[in-house]
């Protein structure tokens, strides 16, 4: 067996413990006398697993009293509509246009009320964050939306949005559990869990109750935050086993690479090796600002299509899979989630440096 370094943006790499764990357990959890997916979502076996799995995201993210963690499905994408349909009271919202997902956000909150895009970087390919001053926002909006860490364009919230005391919404899909965060300063954070958490289809919510119960009455059932609080993420039979991945690897997260905080140390040691490198090359060049630059996905560019074509299809036969930008930015993208090791980061820099030798 020969495991590739996957830089997909999503789903991604996960830890080899926590795939390993799940293999081991396939046929019997624990002494269940069946596999997880054949559980009883109502049996003591499986509530162990998902309220050890709300645990950690608890403890992991510092998460205070008065914040609902729900485990939901349809992806972040759904939460681009579950947000509106909660938390737009007076019906009026602004978004920041960060890239396209912040976009399908904002649309999506279009077909339901008084969405505003507040702010943008369109005018620049996205390759910026604009800088957020409370004066930009209508006062009397329900909430502000960002897209914390902008998976296609590399970009990242990295002081933090100033929306006053307005209530922020932020998309975390593509950092969550990366970077500590102050969850209190949100109103709530939401992700789809397949880039650093989990199988793609489980979605994460951190909501602060006070926001909960706010949904019209023609909102539908399984679209209302107040019904899945309410049930401890089990109205309906939740993804069991996604959750149970979840949980295994927020156990790595924790005992193997020690936490969060210690989590950051290592990413920030990933992402800075990488633009070092980027900076210092002459045919490789990042494509952001340094000052927006995220640590988890990070585009670059030949500058000749035909050069970064040749660079995706070697790269990929050496071991170095999903370096193809994203169809809309072009070049490459590479994309280093928690679980991505040190050493395909190392690995893949050495590979860029003798590809830059032959080719430059
Ligand atoms: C991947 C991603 C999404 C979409 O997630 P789905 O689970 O596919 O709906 C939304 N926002 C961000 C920031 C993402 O990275």
């Amino acid at each position: 067996m020969a495991r590739v370094y996957n830089f997909s943006a999503g789903p991604s790499m996960m830890p080899e413990k926590a795939l390993k764990r799940a293999a081991e357990e396939m046929l019997e959890c624990g002494s269940s006398g069946q596999s997880v997916m054949e559980m009883s979502h109502r049996s003591k076996e499986y509530e162990a697993i998902i309220t050890g799995c709300e645990a950690l995201v608890r403890e992991l993210l510092n998460v205070p009293d008065n914040y609902k963690v729900l485990f939901l499905q349809g992806g972040a994408s759904t939460q681009f509509a579950m947000v509106p349909l909660n938390l737009m009271k007076t019906g009026k919202a602004d978004y920041v246009i960060t890239g396209q997902w912040a976009k399908k956000a904002y649309q999506e909150a279009l077909k339901f009320g008084d969405a505003k895009a507040a702010a943008s970087s369109a005018d620049k390919t996205f390759t910026y964050i604009p800088e957020l001053t409370p004066d930009m926002f209508r006062a009397d909006a329900d909430y502000v939306h960002v897209c914390y860490n902008n998976t296609i364009y590399g970009t990242h919230y990295n002081t933090f949005p100033n929306v006053g005391d307005l209530p922020l919404v932020a998309d975390m899909s593509s950092c969550i559990m990366s970077e500590p965060v102050d969850v209190s300063k949100f109103a709530m954070i939401y992700a789809g869990a397949q880039k650093n958490i989990g199988p793609a289809g489980l979605t994460v919510v951190i909501i602060r109750e006070d926001l909960i119960g706010g949904a019209k009455e023609n909102v539908p059932t399984m679209l209302n935050y107040q019904i899945h609080a309410d049930n401890g993420s089990m109205y309906n039979t939740p993804p069991t086993y996604s959750i149970y991945m979840c949980k295994l690897i927020l156990e790595w997260l924790k005992d193997d690479m020690g936490g969060v905080a210690q989590m950051h140390k290592v990413n920030l040691h990933k992402a800075k090796m990488f633009y070092d490198y980027l900076d210092s090359s002459s045919m490789f060049k990042g494509t952001v600002v340094p000052k927006d630059r995220s640590i988890m996905n990070i585009p670059f560019v030949t500058g000749n299509e035909e050069m970064d074509k040749l660079f995706v299809k070697e790269s990929k036969e050496a071991g170095f899979w999903n370096l193809k930008g994203h169809r809309t930015v072009g070049g490459m993208r590479a994309s280093i989630y928690n679980a991505m090791p040190v050493e395909g980061v190392e690995k893949l820099i050495d590979f860029m440096k003798d590809f830059e030798k032959r080719n430059g």
